[in-house]
């Protein structure tokens, strides 16, 4: 890749991070965000919710954001959010968009030294896929023929370029961000790799360090701290999680708290190291 000049290199400062929330998930998943990785990037990070939450607004310093977004899980819902996080960026001089979900852990010095990989003045659209083979959909435009388009899992996070967002403008900007998932009728993180990868040209450059709770978190062994993004689920009884030594399972179900500490020993409320 091209070598870096100084004006290009990324800092905390120029990444705009966005997580999508709904009011449902205020308590069981903000509350460890608030608390382990908002701490390190405090100006940096906005949450996008569907109700006001005064508690969780001081909290978050402030930057809880407020959509008129319907609280549910529907391809609507979860597309008005994306764009109103779209939007908000557009709105700033920062040079990355970063989306995650409010089940990700980001380790934000990871994430940083990532972008500075790439030149934000250039086209870049970074994330990781969830399926083995490109999406295939009807190309309505020519009924007889199929698009093919990677999309970045909007659960693993996924960052856009400035210069990549500003080319998207004229098509998913002011509003228009939910025609066109209306038109392919499919979700968000869909919608925004059509967008980048078919309408713009733009190809999804793999980051393999972000993972979402597809991937099973236990697998996630090797060097934690260049890991990106972490998630966690349930399915059943089965808990998808990092396994980490630290705090018990009680204390930390989603095993964020531990893995903060391991990532950030000097972390106020860590365990000190020599007790
Ligand atoms: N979400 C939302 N409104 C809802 C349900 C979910 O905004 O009614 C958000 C949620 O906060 C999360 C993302 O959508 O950031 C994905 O939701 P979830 O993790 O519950 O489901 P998944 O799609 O990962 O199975
Ligand atoms: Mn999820």
């Amino acid at each position: 890749s091209v070598p870096q000049t100084s004006a290009a290199l990324a800092h905390l400062e120029d990444i705009f991070v966005s997580v999508k929330t709904s009011q449902k998930f205020h308590e069981s998943r903000l509350d460890v965000i608030l608390n382990t990785w908002f701490q390190l990037a405090r100006d940096q990070i906005w949450f996008f919710t569907d109700a006001e939450d005064p508690e969780i607004n001081r909290r978050a310093y402030g930057h809880l954001k407020v959509t008129n977004c319907p609280a549910s899980h529907s391809r609507q819902a979860l597309c008005c959010k994306m764009a109103a996080e779209f939007e908000a960026f557009l709105q700033t001089s920062k040079s990355w968009f970063c989306h995650f979900d409010d089940d990700n852990y980001v380790n934000i010095q990871a994430l940083v030294s990532k972008l500075q990989e790439f030149d934000y003045r250039e086209d870049w659209y970074l994330g990781k896929p969830s399926i083995p083979e490109p999406l295939k959909i009807p190309d309505r435009e020519n009924m007889k023929d199929q698009l093919s388009f990677w999309f970045a899992t909007g659960g693993a996070g996924f960052c856009l370029s400035r210069s990549l967002a500003l080319k998207m403008r004229p098509v998913a900007g002011g509003g228009k961000f939910e025609l066109v998932g209306d038109k392919i009728r499919l979700p968000d993180d869909v919608t925004m790799g059509y967008i980048a990868e078919h309408l713009l040209h733009t190809p999804l450059t793999v980051i393999e360090e972000f993972h979402s709770h597809l991937e099973p978190q236990r697998l996630i062994e090797k060097s934690l701290d260049s890991q990106i993004s972490f998630s966690y689920s349930k399915y059943g009884n089965e808990m998808n999680t990092l396994v980490i030594e630290g705090f018990n399972d009680e204390e930390d179900p989603t095993r964020f708290k531990s893995l903060h500490c391991k990532l950030f020993p000097n972390f106020s409320w860590c365990p000190s190291k020599s007790s």
